[in-house]
C-alpha cells in the first residue's frame, strides 16, 4: 500500500465522518419538534404494521370485540404523539331489521391553537357482512377489512407519529370515522353515520382550510382515480394532489374521473368544507371476507402517505 492511496483512504474517512455528522445534526434539530420546511420521510413498512395491528384485533365491526378493542388501541396511540385527542360517542343504527350499536368519532388535534388547518381523515370500522363474497355462505360473516378500514387508519396513524416529532406550519386534525360501512341501501343515513355526526357538530373554530379523506388506498394494485363529487366540489383540492403526485413521481395516481362515490367526505362537502376521497375503487375483495392483508402492501401505503407528508410540510 502506498502513501497516496493512504491518503486517499484517509480523506474518504474524513468525508463520510463530515457526512455522518451533519445527517445526525439534521434528524436532531427534526427532533426537537421545531417548525422545519424539512419533509419528513413517510415509512410504508410502519404503515403497514399498524395495518396489521388493526386486523389481529379481528373484524371491527360495531358491536363486536375487535371494534372494542381497536377503539381503545387508536385512543391510546393517538394519546402518544397528538396535542389533544377526544372521542365522539353516538349510537348506530343499521341492518334490518334494525340494531342499535355504541360507535366513536376519534379525533386527534395538533397545534390545536392554530386557525390554519388540515383535516385527514379514514373509517376505521369494517363492514358487519361480506355481502360481496362469491360463496354465499360468506356473506353474513363480517369482513376483515385490511384495505376496507385498517388502510386508511394505518396511513394516517404513522402520519401522527411524524407530526408529533416534526411540527409542521399548519395545525393539522386526523379525524377517524365509525359508522362508515354498515349500510344497506343506497341512502347516506344507512352509511357515513360518523362523518354525518362529526359535520353536524362542528363548531365555527374548528373549520379547516380542506380535507382529504383516504379509504381503500392498500390494495397491492394501487390505481386512484379522481372522484366525481371531490372534482365537482372541491377541484382546487383535487388539482393541488394530482400536481404533487405528478412532481413526486407516484404514478398511482390517474388523470380521469372514474367512480363517484357516497363516502365521508360528502356531510363536509356538505358543511361547505372542500374535501376530497382519495379512493382506489377497483378492488376485487371489497366486502368479501378475502379483505385481508396479504391483497395489501407497505409501497401503496407508502405512496399516500409520502404525498401527504409533502401536502402537509409545503402547505403554509
Ligand atoms: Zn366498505
Amino acid at each position: 500500500m502506498n502513501k497516496k492511496f493512504l491518503l486517499l483512504i484517509g480523506t474518504i474517512w474524513f468525508f463520510i465522518l463530515l457526512t455522518g455528522i451533519s445527517i445526525e445534526s439534521s434528524t436532531a434539530s427534526l427532533q426537537a419538534g421545531r417548525e422545519s420546511n424539512l419533509i419528513p420521510e413517510f415509512s410504508g413498512k410502519n404503515a403497514y404494521a399498524y395495518l396489521v395491528k388493526q386486523c389481529d384485533f379481528g373484524p371491527r365491526n360495531p358491536g363486536s370485540a375487535g371494534h372494542k378493542l381497536c377503539r381503545d388501541y387508536l385512543i391510546k396511540t393517538f394519546q402518544q404523539f397528538a396535542d389533544k385527542v377526544s372521542t365522539q360517542p353516538f349510537i348506530l343504527s343499521y341492518g334490518s331489521p334494525p340494531k342499535q350499536a355504541k360507535c366513536t368519532n376519534i379525533i386527534a388535534r395538533f397545534q390545536p391553537e392554530k386557525s390554519n388547518r388540515i383535516l385527514l381523515c379514514a373509517h376505521w370500522d369494517t363492514r358487519p357482512w361480506a355481502d360481496k363474497d362469491p360463496d354465499p355462505q360468506n356473506r353474513d360473516k363480517p369482513i376483515l377489512g385490511a384495505n376496507d378500514g385498517a388502510s386508511g387508519v394505518a396511513v394516517l396513524l404513522e402520519i401522527a407519529k411524524i407530526i408529533h416529532r416534526n411540527k409542521p406550519k399548519t395545525g393539522i386534525d386526523i379525524v377517524l370515522f365509525d359508522g362508515e360501512d354498515s349500510g344497506v341501501g343506497g341512502s347516506s343515513k344507512e352509511w357515513i353515520q360518523g362523518s354525518s355526526f362529526f359535520a353536524k357538530n362542528l363548531g365555527p373554530k374548528d373549520r379547516p382550510v380542506f380535507g382529504i379523506l383516504i379509504d381503500m388506498i392498500g390494495d397491492a394494485d394501487l390505481e386512484v382515480y379522481k372522484e366525481a363529487n371531490s372534482w365537482r366540489y372541491a377541484r382546487p383540492v383535487v388539482e393541488k394532489i394530482w400536481k404533487k403526485a405528478a412532481e413526486l413521481d407516484i404514478s398511482d395516481f390517474k388523470p380521469k374521473v372514474k367512480y363517484s362515490m357516497l363516502d365521508d367526505h360528502i356531510p363536509l362537502l356538505e358543511a361547505g368544507i372542500p374535501c376530497i376521497d382519495l379512493i382506489d375503487f377497483d378492488y376485487e375483495y371489497w366486502h368479501t371476507i378475502e379483505d385481508t392483508p396479504d391483497k395489501c402492501s407497505s409501497k401503496s401505503l407508502e405512496n399516500i402517505g409520502r404525498l401527504l407528508v409533502n401536502i402537509i410540510y409545503s402547505h403554509e
